[in-house]
């Protein structure tokens, strides 16, 4: 037997809740609501130009920030849809994906002992992100059941150690936004301080019934201060392509660049240079409230006639639901049962409380053809005699 130790740099650790709700849909062929993929294919046009970029040759290493190309035209993107002027070479970033963009701040910035305030539930990969620094979340509730956030419980939370506040919107797991009046909030907050802000807006164009994303990039003053992750594996249907960028102002993007040279260097050379292309038909990402609403509407006319009562959602491929007190189970226990019972797959929104606050919510993700909402519904309306199987 070896000798050799190891301290664990993340001990306790659970396997993420995405695989293991995957893992039981795929044992008991379920309809899987549960991880945020979409379930249709992406438009064969983005395809046709990735195949054309690897035959021209684009096959060796990309410039370490990303493609210039793809570099400009999200500059202009972020010029015409939050009207912030951008220097592409300075204040963009490509990356191996959202997550990886987020990581990559949280690392290149946090020092062992900073805290970062940040609200639960929330995406998985935030507090180890920044536990692995040695520092410390600071994990506050959002209301429920509007998920808005508390601002004063904020106020009272920061203190000399704070370093940033990471915020996520539209968000996972709720599909709640963020609105002016918390923009002010944030802006009251941190104004005259030397807090910074992470802003996690991957799902940015999936803002539905007229309201509007507000970027952090909209705000001068705010945005001087922070980096700001988006992901165009979200954008254009494949999450598993991995694609994303970071914008940030330069001072901060000098650090985030110093550990990307030597975390990945750069990403996938042809698929940027498709998606610069890509990206010159705006039509791509202007037609996608719409798509994602109508999805959204289905999900929740479906549901009515189920045990389920929906929650507010206005963005994200998100939509929550509360299930009745008299079933006698955790959300955890019930979306087991769901799964083995009915044949279709959730996420039990307890799952992302690192305590595992329990407000009885399961989230369903509406990033599915129309076929595969429509089923799921129906099984879900069947009846059961769940208290017997329990
Ligand atoms: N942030 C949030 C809130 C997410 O939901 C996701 C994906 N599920 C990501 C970041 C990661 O994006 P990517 O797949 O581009 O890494």
């Amino acid at each position: 037997m070896s000798m050799v130790t190891i301290q664990s740099k993340l001990p306790n650790l659970p396997t993420t809740i995405f695989s293991t709700m995957t893992l039981l849909a795929n044992q008991h062929a379920a309809i899987n609501l549960g991880q945020g993929f979409p379930d249709f294919d992406m438009d064969p046009i983005l395809q046709d130009l990735v195949y054309k970029a690897m035959k021209d040759g684009n096959n060796q290493y990309a410039n370490s920030n990303g493609d210039p190309a793809l570099r400009k035209i999200l500059a202009e993107k972020i010029g015409k849809i939050y009207q912030q002027s951008l220097d592409p070479d300075h204040e963009i970033t490509i990356t191996p994906g959202g997550t990886y963009a987020i990581s990559n701040a949280l690392t290149s910035i946090l020092r062992a002992g900073d805290e970062v305030i940040l609200f639960e539930p929330c995406f998985d990969s935030y507090i180890p992100n920044i536990r692995i620094c040695g520092a410390v979340p600071i994990r506050i509730p959002l209301n429920f059941p509007d998920y808005s956030i508390p601002w004063e419980i904020v106020r009272e939370k920061i203190s000399d150690k704070t370093r940033m506040i990471l915020i996520n919107s539209p968000h996972n797991p709720t599909g709640s936004i963020l609105t002016e009046d918390d923009i002010a909030s944030l802006r009251k907050l941190v104004e005259g301080s030397n807090i910074l802000i992470m802003s996690d807006e991957v799902y940015e164009h999936l803002v539905f019934d007229k309201k509007k994303h507000l970027s952090i990039l909209q705000y001068p003053d705010l945005f001087a201060r922070s980096f700001v992750a988006f992901s165009l594996g979200k954008v254009f249907h494949c999450t598993g392509w991995k694609v994303g960028y970071v914008v940030a102002p330069p001072f901060l993007m000098k650090e985030f660049r110093n550990h990307h040279q030597f975390n990945v260097f750069s990403v996938h050379s042809a698929v940027q240079v498709g998606m610069a292309e890509y990206l010159k038909n705006e039509q791509v990402y202007l037609q996608l409230p719409a798509l994602f609403e109508k999805k959204r509407d289905l999900l929740l006319k479906e549901m009515i006639g189920t045990e389920f009562h929906p929650l507010e959602s206005y963005g994200s491929y998100f939509q929550c639901f509360t299930f009745p007190e008299d079933i006698q189970m955790n959300s955890m226990e019930y979306a087991v049962f769901l799964i083995k019972t009915k044949g279709v797959a959730t996420i039990p929104v307890s799952a992302f409380y690192e305590d595992g606050q329990d407000n009885r919510v399961l989230r369903f993700c509406f990033a599915k053809k129309e076929e595969t909402l429509l089923e799921a519904s129906k099984r879900l309306k069947q009846r059961t005699t769940y208290s017997k199987l329990k």
